[in-house]
């Protein structure tokens, strides 16, 4: 028998060569993605304006397949966390953080991840595999699902759940198309945020690719400290990532800004002589600092930073007239925070050698 085709993930020119693959006009792919994207129907036979004849063809040729859900927890204060059943014993993990005036929905875009930075939970499970792009548009459907019967919406798009956007270039691209389209999610590029940790080379294909918003895993204002906690900065040292920074800024039609992620580890990267490091390596960039306190997770080396620290070393940064702001703790009593995404991976790395590999 003939395999079907998953038709969640694929772009309106890739739903205009399916359809007339089958002898259809164009239209069709907008009436279609309509249908799915707006009504949240996913019932060929219930398309109503679609032919009768076209929703036969669409019974044996397509499929509109989501994954399982394994399990939803709920925090007790708002968030929700889901883990995902991709097959195979894989599992990833997604989280809905409702603020009062958005929710923010953050995703994942692979099965663990290669790049193993010391202080994440995802990072030391080691990686099995990028995600598809109806993967990864599943899990805003999935939310979305679950969401429209508590009334409440996702605003925002974040790839800061499990693995690495920019190792996963195509599939994530394709998918923040779909979630800008107005056809599908429709959402402002400001509301779409890729996270990285530094992958140059994709940072430069990114800043072309695509319009929406980036935020930068950094961590560390020197090498010496960085190549410690993120390791593909050995590869992609901080002199070439600035570099590749202030070159998203100045490409594109509009105005752009970078999110510099930070995260507090007490006793490691918090004294005030990090902070002031980092407030000169920022000079002249047009960049907001989010600092997140250390989310730990079982077996970690590191402790979150006091919150007396953590309020001094944003001093030192608003003196020098950067943005910035510490983040909340949102789910801790789901392990939903950034960082405990740690869904279930069947490691394909051998994890001494994976940071040198990209
Ligand atoms: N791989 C991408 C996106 C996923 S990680 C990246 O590194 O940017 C999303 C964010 O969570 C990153 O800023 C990451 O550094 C941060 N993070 C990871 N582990 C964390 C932890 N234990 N506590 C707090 N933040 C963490
Ligand atoms: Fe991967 Fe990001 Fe975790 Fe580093 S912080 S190991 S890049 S998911």
């Amino acid at each position: 028998m003939q395999n079907k085709q998953n038709l969640f993930g694929l772009s309106q020119s890739e739903l205009d060569t399916f359809f007339s693959k089958l002898g259809e006009k164009p239209y069709r792919t907008k009436q279609f993605m309509k249908w799915i994207y707006h009504q949240h129907e996913f019932d060929f036979n219930q398309m109503l304006n679609l032919s009768k004849e076209l929703r036969q063809k669409l019974l044996q040729v397509a499929t509109l397949e989501l994954p399982k859900i394994s399990s939803q927890n709920f925090a007790s204060d708002g968030l929700i966390k889901w883990l995902i059943d991709l097959g195979s014993d894989n599992h990833i993990e997604m989280v809905y953080i409702p603020e009062k005036d958005r929710g923010t929905l953050c995703i994942s875009s692979q099965v663990g991840c290669s790049l193993a930075c010391t202080f994440c939970s995802t990072g030391m499970q080691g990686f099995n595999r990028n995600l598809t792009t109806a993967e990864i548009i599943a899990q805003i459907i999935i939310a979305n699902e679950h969401l429209s019967h508590e009334n409440k919406k996702i605003s925002n798009v974040v790839f800061m759940g499990m693995g690495e956007p920019l190792l996963n270039e195509k599939s994530v691209y394709s998918a923040c198309d779909l979630l800008l389209d107005d056809l599908a999610f429709g959402l402002s590029r400001r509301k779409v945020t890729i996270s990285t940790s530094g992958v140059v080379p994709a940072l430069y294909r990114m800043a072309q690719t695509t319009p929406v918003s980036l935020a930068i895993s950094l961590h560390a204002p020197d090498d010496e400290l960085r190549d410690e906690l993120v390791p593909i900065n050995q590869k992609y040292p901080i002199e070439e990532l600035m570099a590749a920074c202030k070159n998203y800024l100045t490409s594109g039609t509009q105005e752009r800004h970078i999110l510099f992620e930070y995260v507090m580890l007490d006793g490691v990267n918090d004294t005030m002589e990090h902070a002031k490091k980092l407030a000169k390596l920022l000079r002249g960039i047009s960049a907001k600092v989010n600092l997140i306190p250390f989310n730990p997770f079982p077996k970690t080396q590191y402790k979150t930073s006091k919150a007396f620290t953590i309020k001094q070393f944003q001093d030192v940064l608003f003196q020098a007239g950067i943005r910035t702001m510490t983040r909340r703790t949102r789910g801790e009593d789901v392990d939903g925070a950034c960082g405990q995404l740690a869904g279930k991976v069947i490691d394909k790395t051998r994890r001494t050698e994976n940071d040198r590999r990209h």
